[in-house]
């Protein structure tokens, strides 16, 4: 890779970091890994360090450096974790690990795409949002929900999170038994509709210039009106209600939000309902959201028949179709 040229030092500590002044480094010569590539090295004259181009690649210092390419098409196919692993010939704790790592970054590669377009402030039309139901380990004791906002139009995921909903009634005496301990041990588990709403709608705000008017069509749970208007009471907005009660058909105006739920529960072996793969944890639900917002807004076309471009293309998040190798290939550093 003769022509890499690193923008910043690799290393978190080194105060060229936080400094805005042109990144100062050294070429070092050349080493060769042990697939006998030659491999640049560079000193960093802020902290007098040196690194090589191999610092910057996702599978930096990650034993099975593609282990993550060979994972990838199980996370969007509804395997499960344990499922993958057994496929794939691995420790279930080295995927989940890689699971992690994946969802950390697929979240950061998206956050990077929106500030592309927010710079430009392209973004316009109206954003349906809904809330998809799941759990973890029990149905009743621990329901989940997942508030997903996207583009209407273009099928773009603007963004997406899970928070926990109560306990789902009626108990029967041997669940209500097992709240009380769980109860005693956690607290008594709360709505956190409204927060992780407000979190999703905080995503497009940013995206938008608080002089466009913004329109967020949904169905009417009541809690909506208040959330939108809390995050966008100072921009102009427009909240279309509508009956959540129509045929789910493509003449019901939430089509598009009711088709991009159904695909998420097909796609995600953790959001099938009722099967073993039904996510024991919140935690590892998030990363592999954000694992699937990647794909369907920046690989999978808008629709599977022909060549069309990707959402993300459609709304100018992106400039090309993304393959996963190279949604892999760097690391994403945080300044
Ligand atoms: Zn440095």
């Amino acid at each position: 890779m003769p022509s890499f040229r690193p923008l910043h030092c690799p290393r978190n500590d080194c105060p060229s970091r936080n400094s805005t002044s042109l990144f100062s480094f050294q070429k070092r010569g050349f080493y060769s890994n042990k697939h006998h590539r030659r491999i640049q090295r560079f000193w960093c004259k802020a902290c007098n360090r040196s690194f090589s181009s191999q610092s910057f690649r996702f599978h930096y210092r990650l034993q099975l450096p593609r282990l993550h390419l060979e994972f990838w098409p199980f996370i969007i196919s509804k395997v499960t974790l344990r499922q993958s692993a057994r496929m794939l010939g691995v420790d279930r704790r080295t995927l989940a690990d890689r699971l992690w790592r994946m969802g950390l970054h697929a979240k950061k590669f998206h956050f990077q795409r929106l500030r592309n377009f927010a710079d430009k402030s392209k973004i316009e039309g109206v954003f349906q949002l809904d809330e998809l139901e799941t759990y973890e380990t029990d149905r009743r004791l621990q329901p989940v929900t997942v508030p997903v906002l996207i583009h209407r139009q273009k099928y773009f995921v603007v963004a997406l999170t899970a928070g926990t909903l109560p306990c789902r009634g009626p108990l029967s005496p041997k669940l209500l038994e097992m709240k009380k301990e769980r109860e005693k041990e956690f607290g008594k588990r709360k709505s956190e509709s409204r927060k992780v709403v407000n979190e999703v709608l905080s995503t497009l705000k940013s995206l938008i210039p608080i002089e466009n008017r913004i329109y967020i069509q949904s169905d009417r749970k009541k809690l909506y009106p208040s959330v939108i208007k809390q995050v966008f009471g100072k921009n102009g907005f427009v909240h279309l209600q509508e009956c959540s009660k129509r045929k789910r058909d493509k003449g019901n105006p939430l089509f598009p939000i009711n088709h991009t739920l159904a695909q998420m529960r097909d796609n995600i072996s953790r959001l099938v309902r009722r099967n073993w793969g039904v996510s024991k944890k919140r935690n590892w639900l998030v990363p592999h959201l954000w694992l699937w917002l990647v794909w369907r807004n920046y690989v999978r076309p808008i629709t599977a028949d022909g060549n069309p471009p990707t959402p993300g293309e459609l709304v100018g998040a992106s400039s090309h179709r993304y393959c996963p190798k190279e949604i892999f290939q760097w690391r994403i550093f945080q300044f």
